[in-house]
């Protein structure tokens, strides 16, 4: 058992509590690690607001990176001391796990959102001894410990910056997967990403990695729209404006390859139809999708495919040390993105994230 300090939700809505919690000790297959940093995704927002499950009492977080800090039986390639990015859990042995699409596992939601390990238990208790609903996302790492399914552990380079790498292991992975996973334009295609949040952004720097021809951002936000032009994107368009489609389709020529919704709305996903050209590619990974509908209409047929994405679609062992070593290299500056603040200030890093003030805020244990 190992004491720990967590951001703990004791209800809906929240606020978060930070309060002294006790982890148990790896299980068969888990590891402990001790968490340096963590991000805030819209998922936990969600989470906060009832919208997904776990039930509260529960630890949130799931962007989490740090150093194994003890190995359960069984495990192997990984030792006390080694760096790691944390990414959701999967079963590895269904089907699409097999077929090399782990974060496309049928049993993701089960996996990732019922609050426990797959056998009902829970790693983390509060200091009275009453359990705490976990393993968020494979994780929980709003904990300064977490135990974890190996598998869920990426080891990465001991010489990149830990305290900005735990969102590769979902808002950055979904962006930039999204991008050289799913869509996959070819150098000189057009991309165009509607809304430049964390995941937004992720795509236009991978887009500047696949060399598009023309990078288009779409928001309302004009803060967020310069950040894009900054990281690549080579036109901006504002969101609000009358007949977006129509506008967005002038910056390419009327020659739109791809398009990405980061967004999952009704709105946004008939936009992201109605601008993609025939034979183009979409695909939606917002996570506001649970309440969207989908219009598809005369203005999908003529060769357009449509992708829903998870976790862009990656293999996490091997897609989180591809996008360090594009950080390594400067090809991939996620600190452009990034505002750290202490755990202790949750509150005002989700308060800053809503409101736009920041792209991607990472607490610090
Ligand atoms: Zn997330
Ligand atoms: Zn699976």
């Amino acid at each position: 058992m190992t004491k720990a300090r967590a951001a703990v939700l004791r209800r809906r809505g929240g606020p978060f509590r930070i309060e002294e919690v006790t982890v148990a000790d790896p299980g068969p297959g888990e590891v402990l690690v001790r968490c340096v940093a963590t991000g805030v995704c819209h998922t936990d927002l969600l989470a906060v607001d009832g919208v997904l499950p776990p039930a509260s009492p529960v630890v949130l977080g799931h962007e989490g990176s740090g150093h194994v800090a003890a190995v359960g039986p069984g495990v192997a390639g990984l030792a006390v001391g080694d760096p790691v990015v944390l990414s959701p859990a999967a079963c590895r042995t269904c089907r699409t796990c097999v077929g090399g699409h782990p974060m496309l596992c049928e049993r993701f939601l089960p996996l990732n959102l019922a609050g426990a390990r797959p056998d009902g238990t829970s790693a983390y208790q509060d200091a009275d001894g009453q359990r705490l609903n976990g393993h968020f996302f494979g994780q929980s790492s709003f904990a300064s410990y977490v135990v974890v399914g190996a598998h869920s552990a990426v080891p990465v380079d001991p010489a990149a910056p830990l305290a900005l790498l735990g969102p590769l292991g979902c808002g950055f992975q979904t962006g930039a997967g999204a991008v050289l996973n799913v869509l996959g334009p070819a150098e000189g295609e057009t991309l165009v990403v509607i809304g430049v949040g964390a995941v937004g952004l992720a795509a236009v720097l991978a887009a500047a990695i696949r060399r598009c021809g023309r990078i288009v951002a779409v928001d309302r936000n004009p803060e967020r729209l310069k950040l894009a032009l900054d990281l690549g994107a080579t036109h901006a368009v504002d969101a609000a404006t009358d007949d977006l489609p129509t506008a967005i389709a002038k910056t390419a020529d009327g020659r739109v390859d791809c398009v990405l919704d980061a967004v999952g709305t009704s709105a946004t996903a008939r936009t992201a139809i109605e601008a993609t050209g025939f034979g183009g590619r979409i695909a939606i990974a917002g996570s506001h999708g649970a309440g969207a509908e989908l219009t598809v209409g005369l203005s999908a047929v003529f060769g357009r495919t449509i992708h829903g994405v998870s976790q862009g679609d990656s293999t996490p062992a091997e897609f989180i040390p591809q996008l360090v070593a594009h950080h390594r290299a400067g090809r991939f500056p996620i600190d452009r993105l990034i505002r750290s603040y202490p755990l202790a200030e949750i509150g005002r890093a989700v308060a800053d994230a809503k409101a736009g003030r920041t792209v991607k805020p990472v607490l610090l244990h």
